[in-house]
């Protein structure tokens, strides 16, 4: 059972009790949450005005274990569950710099996850230990300046030659893809075949001729987290790059994107909490027409029903991973996860930006860049359209 007593002295509420989490996971919750206080709210700023987060704080991260959470301890990982996945993605999500979260997500549980379910034994042992000490940073390039949500739509090529193979393309929104070191990138093999059976993925190392990053992107929100434009011409790699079998990498990708959403769910719940604790704060000591604007029935009852949105969306998220620990498949509920989850972050936001009236649409006021940061939940790692497409063929 939980020793949630134990964890209660760090801050960490009676509400987090739950059937889904051990003590394991509280503790590492308390340390997330530690390392968000003390480490990310202070300095993120900066990261967010430079574009990037420095690699030193990754490294750091590294050292405190959030890097091989699920890994074996062999590579330096700890073991642990889906859930203790979620336990980190919801708080980062809290850190309300969702630029920082996503820069650490991707890396663990969106590219890493690439390598470790589909490499060689030889390509682990390579890299997995310095991707999980946070030496080496790692991107995912599936995406294409003309194909998003439809994977099989890429273009980009890989033409075998002899030992090695050729690529030539274009990816488009690469987080990580500017300062990453280690790329997974996904090219049709086989140009006539069936699309589902012609996407293989590579293993990609900045630096090697052939492959540039054409330019950094600027974006919206998540502006601690660099995205990139990266171009592919004529780069010449080893065959043991390939990762997995040839013609694989379409099922790879729709594999992984399980635990991707299931990630990008926990994330914004946690953003979604934060919100909503900022801005009970805001509400409970900004005065209006002679009382806090927490005395007015119509914030009260907006901000209660939220919360209790964002409890049902949490516990679903919750669910989706517990599913996923006892290898259940969960396309429905992580499907539902990230289309609820996503369009739900948005709605709170646009509510907790209004209860902090003008000063909400300042540069200076967290809320508005949490609000920012949201909007691209709808969008990637599945849109929200896309996604109830796949709950609808299940239901
Ligand atoms: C900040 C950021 C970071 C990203 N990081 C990465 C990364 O690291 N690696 C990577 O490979 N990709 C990454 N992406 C890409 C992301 O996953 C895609 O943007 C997303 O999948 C949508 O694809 P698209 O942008 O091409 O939009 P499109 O596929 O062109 O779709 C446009 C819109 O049309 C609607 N739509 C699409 N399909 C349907 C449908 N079937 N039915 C109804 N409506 C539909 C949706 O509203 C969608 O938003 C990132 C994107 C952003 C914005």
């Amino acid at each position: 059972m939980n020793k949630i007593a134990d964890v209660k002295s760090e801050g960490i509420a009676a509400a987090w009790r739950s059937p889904y989490f051990g003590e394991e996971h509280e503790l590492l919750r308390t340390q997330v949450r530690r390392f968000v206080e003390t480490e990310i709210k202070p300095k993120a700023q900066a990261w967010e005005e430079q574009g990037y987060v420095p690699r030193e704080v990754l490294r750091r991260m590294g050292s405190l274990g959030f890097f091989g959470i699920r890994y074996p301890a062999r590579y330096g990982g700890s073991e642990m569950d889906t859930l203790a996945t979620v336990v980190l993605a919801e708080e980062l999500g809290r850190c309300t710099f969702s630029g920082v979260a996503i820069t650490a997500l991707v890396h663990t549980d969106m590219a890493s996850v690439h390598l470790f379910n589909a490499g060689s034994e030889a390509q682990k042992d390579q890299w997995m230990p310095r991707i999980i000490s946070g030496e080496v940073i790692t991107a995912v390039a599936v995406t294409e300046p003309d194909a998003g949500s439809d994977v099989k739509g890429i273009r980009t090529v890989a033409r075998c030659d002899g030992d090695f193979y050729v690529l030539d393309g274009t990816k488009m929104f690469i987080t990580n893809g500017v300062y990453g070191d280690l790329y997974c990138v996904a090219a049709k093999t086989d140009r006539a075949g069936a699309p589902s059976k012609s996407i293989t993925m590579f293993l990609i190392e900045k630096g090697t001729p052939g492959f540039t990053v054409s330019r950094a992107l600027d974006k919206h929100g998540w502006r601690s987290s660099d995205t990139a434009e990266l171009h592919f011409d004529g780069c010449r790699i080893p065959s043991e790059n390939r990762l997995g079998e040839e013609g694989r990498g379409f099922y790879a990708i729709m594999k992984n994107f399980q635990n991707e959403r299931t990630v990008i769910g926990a994330m914004a719940m946690g953003e979604a909490q934060a919100a909503i604790e900022l801005t009970l704060e805001q509400v409970r000591t900004r005065k209006a027409f002679g009382a806090p604007l927490w005395q007015k029935e119509a914030i009260r009852q907006r901000l209660a029903m939220l919360a209790a949105k964002v409890e049902a969306g949490r516990q679903l998220v919750y669910h989706a991973a517990w599913l996923d620990t006892h290898r259940v498949d969960a396309t429905k509920e992580v499907s539902m996860v990230k289309a609820y989850c996503g369009e739900l972050v948005n709605e709170v936001m646009y509510a907790c930006l209004q209860f902090h009236g003008g000063m909400g649409f300042m540069r200076e006021s967290t809320i508005e860049r949490m609000a920012r940061d949201a909007r691209v939940q709808t969008i990637g790692g599945g849109a929200t359209e896309v996604m109830l497409e796949e709950v609808a063929k299940r239901l």
